[in-house]
């Protein structure tokens, strides 16, 4: 096994195209668990963590743009990211312990496509799209793209993500990150939801995304629950259709921390709290 940290993205690039068995680490958090398990033998790693340009936070015109080898600790360390998207950074920072949050990035946690990855729904509730570098250039995707099933992305070889995207947010927004978890700390989401809202100037909702996490293959979108919002005041009928269109929009695996009814009960319940959460973040309380 070889290891590389070229210290330009182009570099990072020819090092992955070049060899099939080349794994990107980040963070490492999941990629040392899964090659200390033997779920994973590579040829070649290629470190990011030593590459300038991805490991910055850009702001820019009430955008921002993450780079890959960001960790979830300076997430949480940068206010203005944290005002913006508070759901975002939450999630990111409920990510394992602290020791884990000085490592991992957000760009990890999508490339390793667990259908239970805590930041990927608040990011695709957040509209994030993901610039992806690779030897034919570069293109931007949003998110919901990058995660096709358990631990597959679509990106092809010799691909890496550079950089995760926040848009800018119109005025009266807030988003939300909740999870169910059976354990206080450390363990992975049960049901985790994401919910991003815009509400006018009268209070009415005008603009809503939804997701579910740990309920499918792999982290989706609700856009039945974004109806439910959209045109509404956030009222007890419009919180009602959303836990509803949650609960409708799963379809679970049973295993040992959750029935598939138990997960779908708890999708609707959560989407609600979420949705309270953000409402209250986009009035300003
Ligand atoms: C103790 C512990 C607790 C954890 N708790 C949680 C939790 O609560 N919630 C949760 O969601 N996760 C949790 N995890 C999993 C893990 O920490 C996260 O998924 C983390 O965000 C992964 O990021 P990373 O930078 O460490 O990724 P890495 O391990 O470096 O990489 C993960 C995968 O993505 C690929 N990859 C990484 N970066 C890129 C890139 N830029 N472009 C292309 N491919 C890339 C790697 O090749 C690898 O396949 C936990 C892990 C541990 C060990």
């Amino acid at each position: 096994m070889r290891f590389e940290a070229p210290t330009t993205v182009s570099a990072a690039v020819k090092l992955l195209a070049a060899k099939a068995g080349a794994r990107v680490l980040a963070g490492g958090t999941d990629l040392l668990v899964q090659m200390r398990t033997d779920r994973a033998a590579p040829d070649l790693i290629v470190d990011l963590k030593r590459i300038p340009a991805l490991r910055t936070i850009t702001a820019k015109a009430g955008t921002f743009r993450i780079g890959a080898a960001v960790a979830g600790a300076e997430l949480g360390e940068h206010k203005a990211l944290r005002k913006a998207w508070p759901g975002v950074v939450e999630a990111a920072n409920l990510i394992g312990s602290h020791q884990i949050q000085s490592r991992a990035t957000l760009a990890g946690n999508l490339c390793n496509a667990s259908p239970a990855a805590d930041s990927v729904p608040a990011l695709l509730a957040a509209g994030a799209s993901a610039v992806i570098a690779g030897p034919r250039g570069k293109r931007t995707v949003p998110v919901e793209a990058v995660a096709v099933g358990p631990g597959k992305t679509s990106l092809k070889r010799g691909e890496m993500v550079e950089a995760i995207l926040l848009p800018k947010r119109p005025a009266r927004s807030g988003d939300a990150y909740l999870r169910f978890i059976p354990r206080s700390e450390m363990d992975i989401a049960v049901v985790g939801v994401g919910v991003n809202l815009t509400l006018d100037t009268k209070g009415v909702c005008t603009a809503a995304r939804v997701s579910l996490g740990a309920v499918a293959e792999r982290v989706i979108l609700v856009p039945d629950g974004a109806k439910a919002l959209i045109g509404s005041t956030g009222d007890t009928q419009a919180l009602a259709r959303l836990a509803a269109a949650c609960s409708a929009a799963c379809r679970p695996i049973d295993d040992k921390r959750g029935t598939k009814e138990f997960r779908i009960k708890v999708a609707g319940v959560l989407a609600r709290r979420a949705a309270e959460i953000a409402l209250k973040r986009a009035r300003g309380n």
